[in-house]
Formats: C-alpha cells, structure tokens, sequence
C-alpha cells in the first residue's frame, strides 16, 4: 500500500478522501489556490501545496497537471487521487501521472480516453451486446447528415456533445425547424467547454429514469457490481437527489442491470471504481448512457448500504491488490438517499450563490452522514463548483428513508449562502416522490413554479444565529426551532478547526 498520497482536489470530495488516508494510515497531501488556503480540505491533510503561484482559476489550480504532479513529486507522495471533476476524467492526466513514476488513483488513460468520448464508448457497448440510447453512431458536423439521422429516429431528438459533461453542449431539439440552429449552439458550447466540438444526436426518451450501476474492477480480470442507484430528481440534467435501491427494479431487472454493467467494464479492460449510466423506460427496457470513469457524487448512497468504502477498495485495486469480494459477497441492506447541497437558489433556475457560510451545523443522528467540504466562516469561492456537502441518510426501508431525510434536511443548518433545503423537503414530502413514481422531468412536471414559503424555519433559525453572533445567549429565537435543544455556539464549534489547523 502506498505511503502517502496526494488528492488533486478541493471540497467536500477531497476531504471525503482524506478521510479514509488517514483511517488507513496513509500520509497525505492536499494541494490548493489561494482562495482556498483556509479551506477544509486543505485544514484535513497533513501536509499541503500551493499551486503555482496560487492563483484561483482552474487552469492555473486544480486543472493545472504539470503543477499538481510537481507537488506529488516535491512531496514525495507516490499515488494521485483526482477526485471528481476536474481532472478525474482527463486521459492526458492519467497518462502523465504514470510517466512520472506515480500512480493514478482511476482506470488507465487508454480506458478514461475510449470511455471520455460519447461516441467511442457507445460503439464499443453496442459490439459488446449492451443496449444503448438510440441514435448516431458517430459525430457529424453535415447539417443534411444531422437533419437526416433525426428524421429517421423522429423527434424529439437530443443534441449531445461527444466530449460532453456535466450537462454542456446538450439541447432537446423538438421539431426540423430548429435542428440547424441548436446544433451550432450546441457545438458552439461544447468547443468552448471541451475545445472539442464535435457533436452527435440521441433519441429523447420520454421521462425515463436514470439508473446506474457502481461497479469495482481490478487489474487481474475481476469485475462486480454493487448494485443501482437511481437519479432521477435533476435539475438542467444534472442530479440533486439519489436514492439505492431504485424502486423500479425488480430482482431480475437489478440482475440484468448489473450484469450488463460488468460486460461493459469488462469489454473496455476497465480498472478501479466506475460508475455504468443507463436510462430506463417505463416499459422496463434500459440504454446505456456513458461510463463515468471516477467515484462519483452520489457514491456514498452505496456505501452506506453495501456496507463498503469505495475510496479503499479504489486505494486497493490502485496499488494492485486483487478485489477480495465476489459477486455473491456482496448485498444491500436498507434504503439511503443523498440530497446534494448546493451553494444555489432554486427560485432562480439555481443559479449558483457562492459566499460565506457564516453558520452551519451539520444533522446528526441515527443512520445521518454529511459529507461536507465547509465549516462556519468558510468562503465558497466563485471559481468553482459550488457544491458544499452531501447529506446521507440510511433507513431500514423507503418511507423510512425519506422521514429520516427530511428530519435531516431539517437538522441540517447552513446559513450565509442559499441552498435548495426547502425544495428537496418539499420534493421528498410530495405524493409522487413517495409513490416512487420519479423520473428526469419530475421537476418540470412538479416543481416548476416552486418558491420557498416566505416565514418559515428559516427566519427563526437566523434570529438564533443574529443572537449567538451578538452574544444575546441561546433563549428565545433557539427555542423556537424544531428539535432544538442548546446549540454549540458558532465559536465553540470554530475551535475545533482551530485545533486542528
Ligand atoms: P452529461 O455527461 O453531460 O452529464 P449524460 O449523457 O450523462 O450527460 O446525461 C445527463 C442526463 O441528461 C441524464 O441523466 C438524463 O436526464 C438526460 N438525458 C441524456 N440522454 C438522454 C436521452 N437520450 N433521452 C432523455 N434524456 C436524456
């Protein structure tokens, strides 16, 4: 096992995986920009770089390779964990990372590179026998090709990038009027975000749910899956809510899923932790949407109810080990749901909010986890993803899932930057989340005209805070929130960063 390892990343995932470093007594390395110098991830690891000369724009931080190598090097770590997001899926990275004598903590380059692009990874699934989303084999910039294709699948058709992410260079397009005109766009974007343009287009599945599947693979030929999750609930394509199991699948839906899973990482000599996309339709017929090569948000919902840590077992397999599971090792228990918790304002298309946080007091409790990248006076920095933590929560089935959830979103206070907590309570308490009857259009159909109620909890939980912060004491506005007792003041809870720093 590795010595020290260094994680080229910020927030909540970096501090996600320094948490396991040091259970494992692993030394690590946390590397950072100068907006993050007091950051929590930075305050975790035991030792940390700045890089460069600190400044804050990915391209000169965390995107920065030859930067965050050098601080491997200057460290003397022998292993990178990249995390998600910025360079978790760069095949380049990977590939540099490895010519410097290190390790990359991820699939080889060659796999991130097949896999990275849309395109390539869809004919590569396809030949392997997995069903995939129907549409266009390869890219095309030919506005007669492109016209062509979508006549044949008939609209709606979807616009995708092929180097895509994250939701950039994709668009609906419904009827040939418009086809021409969002496919500039569409590449327009994709050249901007990706510095490639290419693009291609998809059938638009009416309301499917999204379900994945997680799977391990090590680099003797093993490969499992760790079942589903389903992640639905998205806003602008993107997940806000995760839950495991799906209550769309049955045992020989799951069965099926799964096996098709491990094919596809089988087909692509796939290494480490992935993540399989698929689309489901309401006929129970699935496509496959792409491989996410890296752990992802949502991993915990996994962990929580398989009973694993997937950033060990990432550690493992990276340095070599065979995977100790197999297929019939491995079972899940329960029912978890994550709320991702953004510094955003769902009222405004959430727009991202970024500021400071000026209190935050994480839910506890039975079957709780918040997996958070903040602490009270911490700075969400504009340049960056502004997401500040995961809630988790484990229950024995569903409906118990979803009243321990909203309890939490309850529980879980942070103040100073406007999150969605209002609308995630208000979607798990709705009837068609509790019927399960969710798919990736639940929020346009139920949540559209959403706005947060204007005197709720929130005006009592800032009352309390306004109080603490000028010294007036615990009684009164305190007393009036639910389930609160005495809180810590934000002070005492500051000394525990203080001690740690
Ligand atoms: P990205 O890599 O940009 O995140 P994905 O291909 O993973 O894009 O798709 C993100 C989301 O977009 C999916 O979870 C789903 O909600 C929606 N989506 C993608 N492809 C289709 C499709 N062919 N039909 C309907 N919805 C789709």
């Amino acid at each position: 096992m590795f010595d020290k390892v260094l994680v080229a990343n910020r927030g909540e995932i970096a501090v996600r995986v320094l948490t396991t470093l040091r259970e494992m007594s692993i030394a690590s390395v946390a590397v950072y920009s100068e907006v993050d110098a007091q950051a929590l991830h930075v305050l975790s690891a035991d030792e940390a770089v700045v890089l460069g000369d600190g400044a804050p724009e990915p391209a000169a931080s965390y995107l920065h390779a030859e930067r965050i190598i050098e601080a491997a090097r200057v460290t003397g770590a022998q292993a990178i964990h990249p995390g998600y997001g910025f360079l978790s899926e760069n095949a380049d990275f990977a590939a540099q990372v490895t010519e410097a004598g290190l390790t990359f903590i991820g699939p080889p380059a060659d796999v991130i590179a097949k896999l990275g692009n849309k395109t390539t990874a869809r004919q590569i699934l396809a030949d392997a026998g997995v069903p995939i989303v129907p549409g266009m084999r390869a890219t095309a910039d030919d506005p007669a090709v492109l016209a062509e294709a979508a006549q044949d699948m008939g609209y709606p058709v979807l616009i995708k990038a092929a180097a895509g992410g994250g939701g950039k260079g994709m668009r609906v397009v419904q009827s040939a009027d418009h086809l021409a005109e969002a496919a500039s766009a569409a590449s327009s974007e994709a050249l901007s975000s990706f510095g490639d343009g290419s693009i291609y287009l998809e059938k638009y599945l009416d309301r499917p749910r999204h379900v994945e599947v997680q799977i391990l693979a090590d680099a003797h030929g093993n490969a499992i899956h760790l079942f589903e999750r389903e992640c639905s609930i998205q806003r602008r394509h993107q997940k806000i809510i995760e839950e495991t199991p799906s209550c769309a699948l049955n045992t020989d839906l799951r069965t099926r899923m799964g096996e098709a899973a491990v094919a596809a990482a089988k087909a692509v000599g796939y290494v480490n932790a992935g993540t399989v996309e698929f689309l489901l339709d309401s006929t129970g017929d699935f496509y496959f949407l792409e491989v996410n090569t890296r752990l992802q948000v949502e991993h915990p919902i996994t962990e929580v109810t398989v009973g694993l840590d997937l950033v060990r077992h990432q550690l493992e397999i990276a340095a070599g080990s065979k995977l100790t599971l197999a297929q019939p090792d491995v079972s899940q228990r329960g029912h978890a749901i994550e709320c991702r918790i953004y510094a955003e304002d769902p009222a405004a298309d959430f727009m991202p909010c970024p500021g400071k946080v000026l209190y935050c007091r994480p839910a506890t409790g039975p079957g709780v986890r918040f997996d958070a990248g903040i602490y009270p006076g911490a700075e969400v920095p504009v340049h960056y993803d502004p997401i500040l933590g995961k809630l988790i929560v484990w229950a024995e089935d569903r409906p118990a899932a979803i009243a321990r959830m909203i309890r939490a979103l309850q529980d879980n206070v942070v103040l100073g930057v406007q999150t969605a907590t209002e609308l995630m309570i208000d979607i798990l308490a709705s009837e068609p989340f509790r019927d399960g009857d969710t798919n990736t259009r639940f929020l346009e159909d139920h949540f559209a005209d959403w706005h947060p109620c204007e005197d709720g909890d929130a005006q009592a939980r800032l009352g309390y805070v306004a109080a603490d912060l000028s010294g007036v004491g615990h009684a009164g506005a305190a007393d009036t929130l639910p389930g609160a007792t005495k809180w810590p003041s934000p002070w005492q809870t500051l000394a525990h960063w203080t001690l740690r720093s």
